[in-house]
This record gives structure tokens, C-alpha cells and sequence, in this order.
């Protein structure tokens, strides 16, 4: 017999699909399910990120096919970037070329490994339909006032004259010890420029990025967290100090997180580039000679050329003074590196003694540190109270007059009511989008400088600006052409310049889940009313890595657009499913580090189960062979089944009792497996199915199977595989003669273990499982400890119908604990339990004797956490009949193992079951 190969397959059943439209949806398609993965960086060939990252939203999308909905489900390509410049640079070819060149080899490779996109909706960033959406975007977001033209610091190479990304700055050992940075293409030193740059104002939404994040419950707390800390939300106050410089005075503003630590500011500082900075620079120095304050100057310099990260604590004191407005005291100022420009107002109070920031500065400069805040426990010796400085802990204030003695919290209120010079304020760590790039392959911002009329947008109808030819050089190959650089102003017709920065790529990748909805509509970037019925986008799949950037800019194009009026749908993503990394003995696997495995190396459709069946989507594992290995071997199991099922001769057509509980056992896998599904626990489906053709390989072997049952068994399990193993399941349906195409066919029905409402099912299919495992767990025990070579006959005996009743009891007491019978509680659980019992004339009524070894044998039970009973999360035992019921039908399995006779019986009708308790069966062995 010849075993299951992918690739003889997969190309009949893509032609096949295609063939059946499978994965297109109708335009008309109201409310389709969405599901899409973050669509892929056209980079060279996919990687085992990228398939596990398609593999799980493809086998969701496909599950959710099968369920009835409509799934939209696409794929594009985010095509523009640095990458392609670079590759194209290195091998003389042009970044539109080498780009196609990917997109056709990684659209192969999506092929081979089976995934279903409606390709009818394929978008290309780079493409001037696509772009021409940005750059009329970026005039609507600049007629709603969120772009800024503004002055930026960047990073510049001397030697190629070009702005360098951060990820061509190269961190080098040289002179000046490790961590030079220098340009990537020439080594030289990286230096500092002053740019005009376009911006997008994301900050006027940093109150709303930060407050839905808490609505957002289908996305995972981690990201959650990473994005709430990247916004930096915090609460505090600004305060104004009054500076003297050169006999006049000016306001000064600082924000403070901490406002109540303020008669513990010893000094104020201000950013090189704040506005103080500049003035103190251009004042007359002491010396009274004329000359500008050339310290200041040169640290001005120094900064602005090194960059902020790289001047630690250094800085220089001037010579002006500021009043701290609730103490009156003078303080000295200082121009310091580690005050960012950009971050909260640019200057800050000194406060030493609570912060650990200052307290780095301060004792690097000798300015004093003093203690306003001690921990509200004081257990802090007076004598190294210095010695624990900074402490940024809440706590009570000290040394701050009429405050002192105050918590934080209260001295903060009545400090913010007191002077009006502190406003209660909140600023954000997070700064505008600075979206300008000063090369080639990008959208082209369109805006034209004009000498007079300054920038002016280039009109909608002139939309899109489109990329001139590629040239080779070293700066940017925009500046390089005329005829694209020289035009003339839209305004007055004059010479003018156009733009030559392009868009930052993560521009493109903002709204594309936005243009899958009508990727062909030419008058508008996309179409509203369908946004409105197919948005949000129910399932996301991506790495965490885009928890910040592609994740928030994404949350804010939604709502510009909503504010806009373009969109209703200020949250984009409903649920976000964020993938662990696949790791090569240990390391992330890349091709950079060349310990990359390639898809189609173990074959893709076992490429694709095994990264499915490994893990839980979020956890990270390991590439072995020998996991590889196991999904391998379940695709040639199950398609051996379905062959030799096929080609073997037919079975019985009269039911028995193990017919019954295979029957019910492939209704229980179907609610499981659904259950995982649902939960993007493919790992734990693939074990499901694992363990169901264990049991019908089991159920074959013990004697001539139910046809009909042994076939919906083996199309149940093409039909739970096909969504993580899609050619096969065609394969396997299609030797069974299933209906039509798997891929279409209807999820499997559950029978009695369907939900009836969401999450619960009736009955529950996990305690009948348990009860079969628990009973075999324990005859082995017993024929183990009891070293029993060959049982001729196993008794299962089920409790007394009594036990059962004195279980429900308990519980139900258990609920009605408050009895208000005064002395209820007295009388004894026996008496209690014997009384309820006798209050049931059907019932035989044991005694109290037997009544007491029950309870005893439970609560130790209970004690020894076996929870056969009741008490595992309060879920109710089956009844007896329900498990004589559920044993008759799993005896096979019983004598199977054993090799024995199995007699399933009840203690009510006299068989010896005094151990027996509900859920866990006498067993008596001979
Ligand atoms: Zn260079
Ligand atoms: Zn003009």
C-alpha cells in the first residue's frame, strides 16, 4: 500500500478549489466572518513565521467556513520599504523588479502550503492604485489638522549625504571604545541633521489609544500591557516656575508626575533644544565681553550631534535662576541631555531625593539632595535615610512645611488647590509619528514647495503622484531626477519643488485590511457601507513583535477615519491571536542566523500540521525532526485507515453495545475538537483526532466493525484534519465518497454533546469520559498491585441508587447552609442524610451503619482530591442508569485490554458494591 504524498495532490485540489470558487466571497456576503493574518513584508521567501502565522489564521478561517459562515479571508503584500532598496542596490537590479520577484515566490509558497485566500482580493502596497489611497488620506488627515510639517533630528551620514534609518545605523567598536554608530553602507560616522519632516499628530489620540484599551478583551493582556506602556500615560501636574534671566523674567513650565515632591526641587533643567536653552545660549555671559554663552552653546552642539542617548547625565549650568512658586526658593538652572525635548514640556524640576533620574544627575553635578517624601512605615534609620535616596515610593511628606505630615495623595490635592502655579495635568510617552523617510521605494508625500506659497498639497486630481524610474546612488534617488523634483505650484504656478521624502511603510500597512473590502474601487479607498457590515475584522493573527507600532497606528487610522466621517469603527480588531516564535535549538530560526528550515523541506503540508500541532499559538517551540516526525506519521495513519477501510471488506450491520460508545465517542471528539477550535488550541485538536483513530484502529482490530459507524468515524476525522491539513482531508473525504468538497462540507454534528447555549453542553461529554478513563485507570491499578497474571472475569459494580440521592443531597444542603431551623446544624449528616432518604418510599433505605462508611469513604475521598463525586466544581454526577449505561457499552475496551470477561452490574440488584461510589464503580476481580 502506498502511503499519503502531498505533493502528487495539491496541485488537483488548489486546481479544484479554484475551479469551485471555495475561497471567494461574494460582494453581497452580509456579516462574513474576517480572518486575516498581518499580511506579509515582501522580503525574499516566507519563513517558519510566516506559516505558522497563515497556518493559524487559515485553519480558522476554514474552520469557520465549515460552521456556515462567510469568510473573508485575503492576502497582499506589504511591498514598499528599505529592504527591497537595499537588495536592489546590492545586485544592480531596481527595488520594483526584486519586489515582483518575491511577491511571485511567496505567493508559490502560500500555494503549496494550501491556504485558502480569496485571491480575487490580492492587494500590493507598492502599486500605484494602492498608494494613490495614501496620499489622499494623507490630505483628508491634513485637512482634519493631523499633519505637522516640523523641524526633526535625525541621523545623517556625512559621507553618502543621506538621512540613515535606525536600522542602518551600525554599532561599531572604534576609538571611542564599543557602541560607535556608523552608517552600514560606509563606516563612516553617524552625525546629526535638523530636518523639516511630516508628521501625523497620533498624540491627539494617546487619551483614547490608552482608555480602549481596557475594552479590547479579545486581545491578549501582554500586548495589551506593552501598548498601554508604550502610550505612558501619566497623571500629575504642571507647574510654573519663574526664571530670571538678564534682569527679566520668563515662565518656565515643567510637568511632574509627582507635583507633592516639590520643596524637594533643588535645581530646574531644560532640554538642549528648549526654548530657555536657545535664549541662555545667545545671552551675554558674565564675563560681560559681548560674546554668547559659548558653554551653553557647545553642550547645544555637543548633544544635538552625539544625540541624546549618548551624553548620560552630562550638562552645564547657566546662569539664570528660577523661583520654586510654593517655597520662594532660588534654584539653580541647568541644559541637560537626559531632558528630552519632546517629552512633556522639555524641562523638568530637579527633585533628587525621589527621583532616580535626578538623583543620577545630581550627584554627578554636586547639587544637593534633600529627603521630602519617608515610606509611611518608617522603618528607615534616620542615619542612612540619605543612603536609601532616591525613594520614588509613595509614602508621607517631610520637611515641606505646613505638608508635612500629609500622605502623597492629600498633599498632591491640597497643593494643586493651593497655588496656581500647579494645574492638574497628564502627558504621554508617546510622540507624533514622524512619517517622513528620505528614500526611494515609498509613497511619495504628496505636497510641493513652493518659495512663496510654502508646502501646498498636491490637488486630488493629480493623484498619484507616481514614483519616478529607480536610479542608483547613494542619497536619495528622488533628489536625483528633475523631472520629477522641478515642477510648478499648484497655487500660483510659479517654479516649485515636489516632495522627494516618501511615507514611512507602516503608512501602507495602517488601512489595507480596509482595501481588501473592494480592492478594484477607484474613486475611494474603500467602500464605506461594506466596511460598515464587514467590520471590525473578527480574528487577527500576527506576531506580538507588532504590539506597538503596526498595532497602534493601525488603531488610529480607525479613528481619524471615524472622526473623518470616512469609517464607523474606531477599534479595528476585535479578537488579536499573537504567535510565539519557532525556535532552532534554542534560537529564534531566521535566515539570517542560517538556521532556517524551508517549508517544503519535510513537505508543506507536514510543515504546516506539525507548527499547528506543536503549541499553543502564543508559547514559542522547538523545531525537531523528531516532532516533525510525528505529524508526518499521523497523515499516514489516518490515510491508511481511510485506504484499507476502503479496500477491505464491509462490516456488520446489527448494533452492539461497543458500537454504542464508539458511536458516542466520536460525538464526544467532535465536541472537544470544536471547543479547541474555537479556542485556537490546534495543538489539543490534533490530539483528539490522534486519540480517535487510536480508538477506531482499536475498535477494527477487537472484531468486525459497524460499517456505518467506522465510516462516519473515519469522515469525522477528514473533516476535524481538513482545516489543519487541507489537501489531505480532501483526500481522505474523497476516498469515503463524502459529499461534495470538505473544505465546503458542514462541520460535524456533536449529536447530544451540541451546545446548547455558548460553552456549555448537555451532557457534559468530559464526564463520561472520566469515568470510563478513572475505571480503567483503577482495574489496572488493581490487577498491578494485586499481581493478578490472567483475570478470568472483572465485575464493574455501580453504587446504590441511595449513594447517588445522599450526594445530591449533600450538595443541595450544601447550597442551603444557612438554614434558618434553629438546631438543624445539631443533628448528625447521618441522621440528616438517613431522614432525606426515608422521606422516598422507592427507595431501599440503607442503614445508618451504612450510611456513616459512605460519608467517611467520601470526605476522605474528597480529602485525597479523587472527585468522583459531586464536589469537583460543583458539577452534578451521572446517574446510575446513565453510568451502567455508559460502563455496558465501554466493557470491550475492558476486555480488550485484559483479555478477560467483563460483567457491568448494580449494587442495587445485589451485586457486592459496597465500595462503590457515584462515579467510581466497585471493581472485583477473579
Ligand atoms: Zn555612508
Ligand atoms: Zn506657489
Amino acid at each position: 500500500m502506498t502511503g499519503y504524498d502531498h505533493e502528487q495532490v495539491q496541485e488537483f485540489w488548489q486546481y479544484v478549489w479554484e475551479r469551485e470558487d471555495v475561497y471567494e466571497l461574494a460582494d453581497d456576503a452580509t456579516d462574513p466572518t474576517y480572518v486575516l493574518g498581518m499580511f506579509p513584508y515582501t522580503s525574499g521567501t516566507l519563513h517558519m513565521g510566516h506559516v505558522r502565522n497563515y497556518a493559524i489564521a487559515d485553519a480558522y478561517a476554514r474552520y469557520r467556513r465549515m460552521c456556515g459562515d462567510d469568510v473573508l479571508h485575503p492576502m497582499g503584500w506589504d511591498a514598499f520599504g528599505l529592504p527591497a532598496e537595499n537588495a536592489a542596490y546590492e545586485r544592480a537590479s531596481d527595488p520594483e523588479s526584486w519586489t515582483q520577484a518575491c511577491i511571485r515566490r511567496m505567493r508559490e509558497e502560500l500555494e503549496t502550503l494550501g491556504f485558502g485566500y480569496d485571491w480575487s482580493r490580492e492587494i500590493t502596497t507598492c502599486e500605484p492604485s494602492y498608494y494613490r489611497w495614501n496620499q489622499w488620506l494623507f490630505k483628508r488627515f491634513h485637512e482634519a489638522g493631523l499633519v505637522e510639517y516640523d523641524a526633526a533630528t535625525v541621523d545623517w551620514c556625512p559621507d553618502c549625504e543621506t538621512v540613515l534609518a535606525d536600522a542602518q545605523v551600525v554599532e561599531r567598536d572604534g576609538e571611542r571604545g564599543a557602541g560607535d554608530r556608523v552608517c552600514w553602507r560606509c563606516e563612516t560616522p553617524v552625525g546629526r541633521r535638523e530636518l523639516d519632516q511630516w508628521f501625523f499628530t497620533i498624540t491627539d489620540y494617546a487619551d483614547e489609544l490608552d482608555e480602549r484599551l481596557d475594552d479590547l478583551e479579545g486581545w491578549p493582556d501582554g500586548v495589551r500591557e506593552i501598548q498601554r506602556n508604550w502610550i505612558g500615560r501619566r497623571e500629575g501636574a504642571r507647574i510654573s516656575f519663574e526664571v530670571d534671566l538678564d534682569g527679566a523674567t520668563t515662565a518656565v513650565d515643567v510637568f511632574s508626575a509627582r507635583p507633592e515632591t516639590i520643596h524637594g526641587a533643588t535645581y530646574l533643567a531644560v532640554s538642549p533644544g528648549h526654548d530657555l536653552a536657545r535664549a541662555l545660549a545667545e545671552e551675554e555671559d558674565e564675563d560681560g565681553d559681548g560674546d554668547e554663552d559659548e558653554e551653553v552653546q557647545a553642550y547645544v552642539d555637543e548633544v544635538r550631534d552625539r544625540g541624546p542617548d549618548e551624553v548620560g547625565y552630562s550638562g552645564v549650568a547657566t546662569d539664570a535662576r528660577a523661583i520654586n512658586p510654593v517655597t520662594g526658593k532660588s534654584l539653580p538652572v541647568y541644559v541637560a541631555g537626559y531632558v528630552l525635548e519632546d517629552v512633556g514640556t522639555g524641562a523638568v524640576m530637579g527633585v533628587p531625593g525621589h527621583n532616580e533620574r535626578d538623583h543620577a544627575f545630581a550627584r554627578e553635578h554636586d547639587i544637593p539632595i534633600e529627603r521630602v517624601i519617608e515610606p509611611v512605615d518608617d522603618a528607615n534609620d534616620a542615619d542612612d535615610a540619605d543612603y536609601q535616596l532616591p525613594y520614588t515610593d509613595h509614602g508621607t511628606l517631610t520637611e515641606s512645611g505646613e505638608y508635612t505630615g500629609l500622605e502623597t495623595e492629600a498633599a498632591r490635592e491640597r497643593l494643586l488647590e493651593d497655588y496656581d502655579a500647579l494645574e492638574a495635568d497628564v502627558t504621554y510617552r508617546l510622540r507624533d509619528w514622524l512619517i517622513s523617510r528620505q528614500r526611494y521605494w515609498g509613497t511619495p508625500i504628496p505636497v510641493v514647495h513652493c518659495d512663496d506659497c510654502g508646502p501646498v498639497l498636491v490637488p486630488d486630481e493629480d493623484l498619484p503622484v507616481e514614483l519616478p524610474e529607480f536610479v542608483r546612488t547613494t542619497g536619495n534617488p528622488l533628489e536625483e531626477h528633475a523631472s520629477f523634483r522641478e515642477t510648478e505650484c499648484p497655487e500660483c504656478g510659479g517654479p516649485a519643488r515636489r516632495e522627494t521624502d516618501t511615507m514611512d511603510t507602516f503608512v501602507d500597512s495602517s488601512w489595507y485590511f480596509l482595501r481588501f473590502l473592494s480592492p478594484d474601487l477607484e474613486d475611494a479607498p474603500f467602500d464605506p457601507d461594506r466596511a460598515e457590515e464587514w467590520l471590525p475584522v473578527d480574528v487577527y493573527v500576527g506576531g506580538d513583535e507588532h504590539a506597538t507600532l503596526h498595532l497602534l497606528y493601525a488603531r488610529f487610522f480607525a479613528k481619524a477615519l471615524t472622526d473623518i466621517g470616512l469609517l464607523d469603527c474606531r477599534e479595528p480588531f476585535r479578537e488579536l491571536e499573537s504567535q510565539g516564535t519557532v525556535l532552532y535549538e534554542g534560537e529564534k530560526m531566521s535566515s539570517s542566523k542560517g538556521n532556517a528550515v524551508a517549508p517544503e523541506e519535510y513537505g508543506a503540508e507536514t510543515t504546516r500540521l506539525f507548527v499547528l500541532s506543536a503549541a499553543h499559538p502564543e508559547q514559542d517551540f522547538e523545531w525537531t525532526a523528531n516532532d516533525v516526525r510525528g505529524a508526518y506519521d499521523l497523515q499516514q495513519t489516518l490515510y491508511g485507515m481511510v485506504t484499507s477501510f476502503v479496500e477491505g471488506e464491509s462490516g456488520r450491520s446489527e448494533r452492539l453495545p461497543r458500537d454504542e460508545y464508539v458511536d458516542r465517542e466520536i460525538d464526544r471528539t467532535i465536541a472537544a475538537t470544536t471547543e479547541e477550535y474555537e479556542r485556537f488550541r490546534f495543538h489539543r485538536a490534533a490530539t483528539e483526532i490522534q486519540e480517535l483513530a487510536g480508538l477506531l484502529r482499536r475498535y477494527r482490530g477487537f472484531g468486525r466493525p459497524h460499517e456505518e459507524i467506522n465510516r462516519r468515524g473515519l469522515l469525522t476525522l477528514a473533516a476535524l484534519i481538513a482545516p489543519m491539513a487541507p489537501h489531505l482531508g480532501e483526500e481522505l473525504w474523497n476516498k469515503l465518497r463524502g459529499d461534495g468538497l470538505v473544505a465546503e462540507a458542514d462541520w460535524p454534528d456533536p449529536g447530544e454533546f451540541a451546545d446548547d447555549t455558548e460553552g456549555t453542553h448537555a451532557p457534559d461529554y468530559r464526564r463520561e469520559r472520566r469515568l470510563v478513563e478513572t475505571t480503567l485507570e483503577d482495574v489496572r491499578d488493581i490487577v498491578d498491585v494485586a499481581a493478578i497474571d490472567d483475570p478470568e472475569r472483572i465485575d464493574l459494580i455501580v453504587a446504590d441508587e441511595w449513594k447517588y440521592r445522599t450526594m445530591e443531597f449533600l450538595r443541595e444542603g450544601d447550597a442551603n447552609a444557612d438554614s434558618d431551623r434553629p438546631g438543624d446544624d445539631q443533628r448528625s449528616a447521618v441522621e440528616r442524610v438517613a431522614g432525606a432518604l426515608e422521606s422516598d418510599p422507592e427507595l431501599d433505605t440503607p442503614t445508618r451503619e451504612a450510611i456513616a462508611r459512605f460519608l467517611e469513604r467520601s470526605d476522605a475521598a474528597d480529602a485525597r482530591g479523587e472527585s468522583s463525586s459531586g464536589s469537583d466544581s460543583g458539577a452534578a454526577a451521572l446517574g446510575p442508569d446513565h453510568e451502567h449505561a455508559l460502563l455496558e457499552r465501554a466493557a470491550w475496551l475492558v476486555r480488550d485490554e485484559f483479555d478477560a470477561d467483563v460483567r457491568v452490574r448494580r449494587a442495587d440488584d445485589g451485586a457486592a458494591g459496597g465500595k462503590a461510589r457515584p462515579g467510581k464503580p466497585a471493581i472485583r476481580i477473579d
